[in-house]
This record gives structure tokens, C-alpha cells and sequence, in this order.
């Protein structure tokens, strides 16, 4: 130790390779705690700025105070000193920092160190002697430490790049989504915006279209806003501004005063009304009108406490309705009355679920009592046998296709037993709003008109054939007569005897005309079919009209083989009676034209005339028994109104189907179909 401080020791062979290596070392005693300093390099003294006689000798820690380090440190000096005694090996600190006192600033200075320190062993193997080699290493460190900041800055920069990014693109993000949602708001914003204005575009219209005016009363500050076309249903003009109470009530009709003055208290009686108000009054005095009436309708807003606090509503004329509601009562009370007087029964049929609602006069006639239930099927089972698939069909056909119902039938009373004929007219009325449809009519009882109708056909038909035999001869001895008187000369007399044959025939047709119908009615009418070419047909009617008259222009028009299967003298008698009546009712001279053609299976023969024509409400009537045309061009005009009716039933039996069409004053064209057959 004494030789380290020797400059000569430089030159000792053991510590020549210590000392070249480690040039700024020094070398402690292993006293604990002191570390006597024994030995020192001129490095070392350079870097910590000491002189060699301010050291030797001296412990470690005293010179340098605070180097010791913490002891509870594990990277303090003295650890790592006591550490190198106890294993017996080398301990590094790679980096310890001290201040050293530069002496030429006066101040100081931190400094780095990186430490080695190395055990020397005594004989007994025991530590003597730390050497001690301390490397000043601030400038790595600040470099090091500069590269660290560097690169933590820019670790930081990149982070916080890299967190901006984020944030950018969250923000991008954000934005789009914001973006979208304007977008979507505003499109929300354009729409409601539209049925905003829509909707009160229709409020006016609709306010204008109902004709409503407003009130608007403040229950808390007492003041009231009324528009000008309420104010014009009170007869006030849109600059007026009375006390509204006053001017409203002063023109409320009397006698409905007290019930609006109740109405508008009871409105504002949350417990009572919850606020609504709608009622009818009537306005007098207003001006325009003796009487206006008008409906009110109206809202009281309540508070918290359901004290009123505002009054508002509107008020619509109603007076035409009122009118026409009036109307409507009074029209259907004359109904009533009518229906009442006319003895009539009404009935109601569901379309739906086919109940039946009759009144009491009907399930009378069904020969029901007061008490019982009359549904439709009952009912129908009252319908004599014959009669029932017919009412059935024409109810269907009403309800189903809306086909006009007018049916006469026997019925056979439910409790009574009795046979009356009713009649049942009645119609489809649709349902109003989805409701179902109803079926109804009235119905009357026509026994005794069914009973006089019998009569008059009795009596006709027993009065006809009492007369045909008469007849019968007293033409035979006509005939007889003008033979005989023709003979003799007596020219005058001769022609006396035709013309009383003419007028005999005559008598002849209609009685046979009456028999027929008596026939008809009796179900006795015998049709008696057999094939024929209606060429044929045609062609002898044309041969015999032909013949004998001369006073209208008669055409028949060519006609094609067709071929029917028919009674061939009933048809000829309907035709006969088409062309009869063509003479009869067209002035002299005019044309008639007969035609058969064929459509649609069916031969459609016709009788086309230039006569008198018939008015759309008889041309349906015609065909009805006994039924004629009643004007001054008919009046002259002899016939009984039978020969269109026997011609129709004669039609239909044949399966045929017969109408007219007519313009008056024009002329008529008669027709009737019928079923064509294969050709035989
Ligand atoms: P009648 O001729 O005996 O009165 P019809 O049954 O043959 O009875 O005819 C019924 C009614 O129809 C007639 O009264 C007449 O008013 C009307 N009528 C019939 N044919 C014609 C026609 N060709 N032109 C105008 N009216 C007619």
C-alpha cells in the first residue's frame, strides 16, 4: 500500500497491469465502516477534481460525503462494498450518480459514474483491500439519457400522433354520424315540416269547409277571443268587441238558455263533464236568419288542482241540417201515417245474416200473434207449397243481384190457419259506412182484391160461354139469311146481314178472347207442340193479312228456314194479334213491317208500326191483364186490354221471352222470341 503512493510503484510488476488498465482507480482498506483510502490514480484525482494528500489516508465517505448512498439502497456504494467483502468477488455499478465540487467554478456538479470494485485477499483469504475503479460515464449518460428523452419523445409525439389519428378518425367517424343524422333530421325535419303545413292547410280547409268559428276564453284572466265567423253567427260584425257573455246569452233563443248556461258550468266541472262541452242551440236575432241553429263544441283545460283555466271550442251553423233533420222526421211520420192508413206492414231482412225484422202488422198477416217470433224461415214455410221456390228466388235475387221485388202469394196463417194473399214489394238498401245491407219493403194484405178478381174471371167466363151459344146460332141463321136474301135480290138487305155477320164476328173474337183468359187462369190453356219452319208460319199469316186488309202498307220481310217446336196456332194467334193491334193503333196507309230473324238461338220475330207509340211508364204494363193505354189517341179505340196478356202467356210457355219498344208519337215495334230446334 505504502508503494501505490510511490511513484516508483508504478513500475511493480502485480499492479502494473492493474494500474494500465484501470487508470483511475483507487484503493480502499476493507475497514469497515471508514474505507481508508490508500492509494489513488492521477485519473481518478482528475475526474473528481482532488489533490492526492486531500485523499490518502483519509475514509471514503468523509471526503466524499453522501457517497455512501443510502444503506437500505441496494445499488449504494457502501452495499456494494460490504457486498464485495462478503462474496469475495467483483461488484460493478454499472451507474452512480454523484455531485462533485468543481472547484475552478466554484460550484457543483452532477456526475455519473460507473464503479468496479474488486476484492484484494490477505494470506488467510480474508478481503484486505478493495480497488476501487471509477470510470466518469456522465457524458454517455446524458447522451444516452438525450437518445432516451429523444426517443421518448418522439414515442410520445408518435403516441400522441397516433391518439390524434385515433381521435381524427373518431371524430371522422362522429362527424359522418352527425352528418347522417342532419341529413336524417333534416329529411324528418323536411317531412314533418310538410305535414305540419299540410296538416294546417287542412285545419284551415277544414275550419273553412265546416264553416267553424272559434272561441278561445282565458277561465284565470277572464278574457275572451272569438273569430269573426263566430261572431258572424251571433250577428256581430268581425270589429265588435262586447262583453261575449252578455251579447251570447242576451241571443240565445229562450228556451235554450238555462240549458246552455247549465252546459258551459257543467264544462268547467272537471268531476262532472272532464271538460267536454257539446251542445245545440238555437240563435235568434242574428240577423241573417230568424232562427240559426248551431252546435257547440268545446274543451275546458284543466290545472293541476282541476280548476278550470281556459275554455276553448268552435261553433258550426247547423241549421240546414236541423232543416233537413226536421224535414227527414216529418217525411218519415207522413210515412208512417201513410203506412198506418194503408194498413201496410214493414219488415227489415239483414242481408247478411238474413234475420228478419217484421212489424207487427206483417206477422199478422203470416197469422202470428204479437208475442211470437217470426223468423224468415217460418215465415216461408207459411208460403203455400207452389208459391215458395219462387218468393225464395226473388228474395235471393234481391239481395244477391238487386233485382226489383214485387211478389204476390197465398199465405196460410202460422196460428190461424187462414189463407190471405200478400203482397211484398221491396228493394236493397246498401249499408251506409261498412254497415251490411238491409232488404226491405212493406207488405200488404190482397186477399179481397185476389177475391174480386176471382169473381170478375167467373163471371166473365160463365157471362162468355152463356153467350157463345147464342151466338153461335144466331150467326149460323145470319148466314142463312144473306144466302137466302142474296138470292132473292134484295141487295140492300143482303148488305145489312153481312155487315151484322162482320160485327157478329167481332163479338166472336172477344168472347173468345174472355174464354181464353178464363182458361189461362184456370191453368186450362192446352199448348200442343209440333215441329215447323216459321218460313212456313210467316207465310201463311202473310197470305191471309194480305187478303184482307187494305188499309196499311203491310211488308213482311223474307224469311230463312228456322225451325221451332211450337203450338203453330197459338204463335199465329200472337202474331195475328201483333199485326192486329199494328192496324189498329197507326194511322191509315202507314207501313208494318213484319220480321223473323235469328240471334242467338232464338227466332226473333217482330211487327214494326209507324202508329201512336207508348209511353216508357205503360210499355212495362202492357202485358198485364185488362190493362190499356188511357189518352185521347186510345179513347176511340175499341179493345179490352186482354190480347197482349194472352199473348205473353202463350210466349212463355213456350219458353219464349216477348217486350216492345217504343218511341210516342214514332211508332212501336212488338217482338217475341223463341227457341230454335235442329232441323228435323
Ligand atoms: P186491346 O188492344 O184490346 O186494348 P191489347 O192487350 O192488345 O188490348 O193491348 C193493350 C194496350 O196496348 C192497348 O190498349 C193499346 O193502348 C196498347 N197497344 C197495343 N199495341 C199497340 C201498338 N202497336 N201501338 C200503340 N199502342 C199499342
Amino acid at each position: 500500500v505504502e508503494q501505490i503512493n510511490n511513484p516508483s510503484f508504478f513500475s511493480s510488476k502485480d499492479f502494473h497491469v492493474f494500474f494500465k488498465n484501470s487508470p483511475r482507480s483507487l484503493v480502499l482498506s476493507a475497514d469497515v465502516p471508514r474505507f481508508t483510502m490508500l492509494a489513488v490514480s492521477d485519473t481518478y484525482l482528475n475526474q473528481v477534481h482532488k489533490e492526492r494528500q486531500e485523499l490518502i489516508g483519509r475514509g471514503l465517505f468523509e471526503v466524499f460525503p453522501g457517497s455512501e448512498g443510502d444503506p437500505d439502497e441496494k445499488g449504494s456504494v457502501l452495499n456494494a462494498l460490504l457486498e464485495a467483502i462478503r462474496t469475495k468477488a467483483i461488484v460493478f455499478q454499472p451507474v452512480f450518480k454523484y455531485e462533485i465540487y468543481n472547484t475552478e467554478k466554484g460550484d457543483y456538479e452532477t456526475h455519473y459514474w460507473h464503479n468496479r470494485h474488486e476484492p484484494i485477499l490477505d494470506e488467510e483469504g480474508n478481503v484486505a483491500y478493495i480497488i476501487n475503479t471509477t470510470t466518469n460515464i456522465t457524458d454517455r449518460v446524458r447522451l444516452e439519457q438525450a437518445v432516451e428523452d429523444s426517443q421518448k419523445r418522439e414515442q410520445a409525439l408518435n403516441d400522441e400522433l397516433a391518439a390524434s389519428n385515433q381521435e381524427l378518425t373518431e371524430i371522422n367517424e362522429r362527424l359522418g354520424a352527425a352528418n347522417d343524422e342532419l341529413q336524417t333530421t333534416n329529411k324528418e325535419l323536411n317531412i314533418s315540416n310538410k305535414a305540419l303545413q299540410t296538416a294546417v292547410e287542412q285545419l284551415s280547409a277544414a275550419r273553412e269547409a265546416a264553416q267553424l268559428g272559434l272561441f278561445d276564453w282565458d277561465l284565470v284572466n277572464h278574457t275572451y277571443a272569438w273569430d269573426a265567423r263566430f261572431k258572424r253567427m251571433f250577428g256581430l260584425s268581425a270589429e265588435d268587441n262586447p262583453d261575449h257573455y252578455q251579447v251570447m246569452v242576451g241571443r240565445l233563443h229562450p228556451d235554450d238558455r238555462e240549458r246552455v248556461k247549465k252546459a258551459v258550468l257543467d264544462a268547467r266541472n272537471y268531476e262532472l263533464t272532464g271538460g267536454r262541452y257539446d251542445i245545440e242551440y238555437r240563435i235568434v236575432g242574428a240577423g241573417d236568419v230568424p232562427v240559426r241553429w248551431a252546435r257547440a263544441l268545446g274543451k275546458v283545460i284543466f290545472d293541476n288542482n282541476a280548476s278550470p283555466v281556459r275554455f276553448i271550442g268552435t261553433l258550426m251553423d247547423i241549421t240546414d241540417q236541423v232543416l233537413i233533420r226536421q224535414q227527414l222526421e216529418a217525411s218519415q211520420e207522413r210515412l208512417r201515417l201513410a203506412i198506418e192508413s194503408a194498413n201496410l206492414g214493414t219488415w227489415f231482412i239483414n242481408a247478411k245474416t238474413r234475420e228478419i225484422i217484421p212489424s207487427p202488422r206483417v206477422k199478422e198477416m203470416f197469422g202470428f200473434e204479437a208475442d211470437d217470433k217470426m223468423t224468415l224461415a217460418v215465415a216461408i214455410d207459411q208460403i203455400a207449397e207452389d208459391y215458395r221456390s219462387m218468393v225464395v228466388d226473388a228474395i235471393n235475387g234481391a239481395i244477391e243481384k238487386g233485382e226489383s221485388y214485387d211478389i204476390a202469394c197465398p199465405v196460410v196463417g202460422f196460428r190461424d190457419g187462414k189463407l190471405r194473399w200478400v203482397r211484398a214489394t221491396g228493394k236493397l238498401y246498401p249499408g251506409v259506412n261498412d254497415e251490411t245491407p238491409v232488404f226491405s219493403g212493406t207488405l200488404s194484405d190482397i186477399t179481397e182484391q185476389k177475391q174480386n178478381e176471382q169473381r170478375k174471371n167467373d163471371f166473365i167466363s160463365m157471362v162468355s160461354h152463356e153467350l157463345k151459344t147464342p151466338l153461335t146460332s144466331t150467326i149460323s141463321y145470319i148466314q142463312v139469311a144473306k144466302k137466302k136474301i142474296s138470292a132473292s135480290g134484295d141487295q140492300v138487305t143482303a148488305g145489312m146481314l153481312e155487315r151484322a155477320g162482320i160485327q157478329l164476328g167481332k163479338m166472336t173474337k172477344l168472347i173468345n178472347g174472355f174464354l181464353n183468359v178464363a182458361r189461362l187462369e184456370a191453368g186450362k190453356i192446352h199448348i200442343d207442340k209440333k215441329q215447323f219452319d216459321m218460313a212456313v208460319l210467316i207465310k201463311e199469316v202473310e197470305e191471309s193479312v194480305v187478303a184482307e186488309s187494305t188499309s196499311h202498307r203491310i211488308i213482311f220481310e223474307p224469311v230463312e228456314e228456322t225451325w221451332v217446336n211450337v203450338d203453330k196456332d197459338k204463335i199465329e194467334q200472337v202474331l195475328n194479334n201483333f199485326i192486329s193491334n199494328a192496324i189498329k193503333y197507326s194511322p191509315l196507309h202507314t207501313l208494318i213491317q213484319i220480321a223473323c230473324a235469328t240471334k242467338g238461338g232464338y227466332a226473333h220475330v217482330s211487327v214494326k208500326d209507324e202508329g201512336l207509340g207508348i209511353r216508357p211508364q205503360d210499355q212495362e204494363k202492357l202485358f198485364d191483364r185488362f190493362y190499356r193505354v188511357e189518352g185521347q189517341g186510345t179513347k176511340s179505340i175499341a179493345g179490352f186490354g186482354i190480347g197482349l196478356y194472352i199473348c205473353k202467356e202463350i210466349v212463355e210457355r213456350h219458353e219464349g221471352m216477348i217486350g216492345v219498344s217504343s218511341e210516342p208519337g214514332k211508332g212501336s215495334t212488338f217482338w217475341f222470341t223463341l227457341p230454335i230446334i235442329q232441323k228435323p
